[in-house]
């Protein structure tokens, strides 16, 4: 029986982990569930599962804390995640927050030599040197749950790191968003309602913008350099709008591997959550017994500029990627209440990057500072935009 810890149990990431341990009884366990805001949602859930802990990071009154089982312990405020993995003996933890939120506890997760399966890229946007070097320390091991990622890792032979003289490249595949047949000038006018619709994935709004301006690429990029310690230029992006192949690894011998699947999240999920076993599932995978059809281009990045903005942060000192994403999540929460066009999002990330970088930072206290200063520097830049 493995004993998870669920970080971001409210999320679209989160319920279908729910899914998997719902369908997995006797094999899967919750110890632990965390969320930012929905106590109804995670007072359900740990009804459900009979939950023993469970993390709010906000206040929670008497009431609500009466929603739970009476044997339930209930962290709370701002500190909740950190006290709930301090608290919890667990197997795995599963981080699946949005942005950086569970940052402090995944470091905490991965100071107990825990297996952590990650989902929020961010995390290692902003701290992959740390966190790579802190696993390393503590013997915490990293399974990749971003899809692509994920892939990458089998590819590996269920490793993050292989000989680097036998390595060409990785290639991540990238459905090409909503966009990917809009002419630049239509691209100018489109709503929040129409980029937050994805032709293939159904996301949280933060990751269905960045799907849509090839943000989410470019953050995957950087994430790739850090999980698999690979140098920018081995990291290839390829437009697959059909999403089967999930990425794919080139070797110095010019053989490629691929892992492919149906587009479901819930394949990269069960295999973290049985690693490093491989248990049967019921998915629904790819059937050659029909005639299947792929593509490939090649992205433009013209008309996706995050996608070259994200490459240029990693040459613009180790605080890159930080501005780089601190920038776009500004930008993208303007263009979610309509005060940003669609078109400015790179607009605003180019120009707080120039007004920034190149920066190097030091420390993670370091990055996290400058992640803040990036994000009120990016609040400027909409302000004179929008003038
Ligand atoms: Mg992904």
């Amino acid at each position: 029986m493995r004993q998870i810890l669920l970080l971001g149990a409210t999320g679209s990431i989160g319920q279908q982990v729910i899914n998997e341990v719902r369908e997995y009884p006797k094999d899967l366990k919750l110890v632990g569930i965390a969320g930012q805001r929905q106590v109804m949602a995670l007072a359900v859930l740990a009804r459900e599962h009979n939950v023993p802990f469970v993390a709010i990071s906000r206040h929670v009154s008497a009431e609500e804390s009466a929603l739970f089982p009476s044997s339930c312990q209930i962290f709370s405020e701002e500190r909740a995640l950190e006290d709930l993995v301090e608290a919890v003996d667990c197997d795995m933890v599963v981080v699946a927050t949005s942005g950086i939120a569970a940052l402090a506890a995944t470091w905490r997760a991965i100071r107990k030599g825990k297996i952590i399966a990650l989902a929020s890229k961010e995390i290692l946007v902003v701290a992959g040197e740390w966190v790579m070097a802190e696993a390393q320390k503590y013997g915490g091991v990293i399974l990749p749950l971003d899809s692509e990622h994920n892939a990458i890792f089998q590819c590996f032979g269920a490793r993050l790191s292989v000989n680097p003289s036998s390595l060409r490249q990785v290639w991540l595949t990238a459905s090409g968003g909503p966009f990917l047949r809009y002419s630049r000038e239509a691209m100018a006018s489109v709503t929040p309602k129409q980029a937050l619709k994805h032709p293939i994935w159904n996301m949280g709004p933060k990751i269905s913008i960045d799907s849509a301006t090839l943000a989410n690429k470019g953050l995957e990029l950087i994430e790739a350099k850090y999980l698999f310690h690979l140098q920018p230029e081995q990291i290839g992006v390829v437009i697959h709008p059909q999403s089967y192949v999930h990425s794919m690894v080139e070797w110095v011998d010019g053989s490629i591997i691929a892992q492919l699947s149906t587009p479901s999240m819930r394949f990269p999920i069960h295999y973290c959550l049985f690693y490093p076993e491989r248990i049967p599932s019921s998915l629904k995978t790819l059937s050659f017994r029909e005639a299947i059809q792929m593509n490939f281009e090649v992205p433009d990045e013209v008309k996706f500029p995050c996608l070259r903005l994200a490459r240029e942060s990693l040459s613009r000192g180790n605080a890159g990627p930080v501005v780089f994403n601190a920038s776009n999540e500004v930008a993208v929460e303007a263009f979610l209440s309509s005060q940003l066009n669609f078109f400015n999002i790179p607009v605003v990330i180019e120009k707080t990057m120039d007004a920034m970088l190149p920066m190097d930072t030091s420390s993670l206290e370091y990055a996290l500072e400058t992640d803040r200063l990036a994000r009120e520097r990016a609040g400027r830049e909409i302000t004179l935009l929008l003038r």
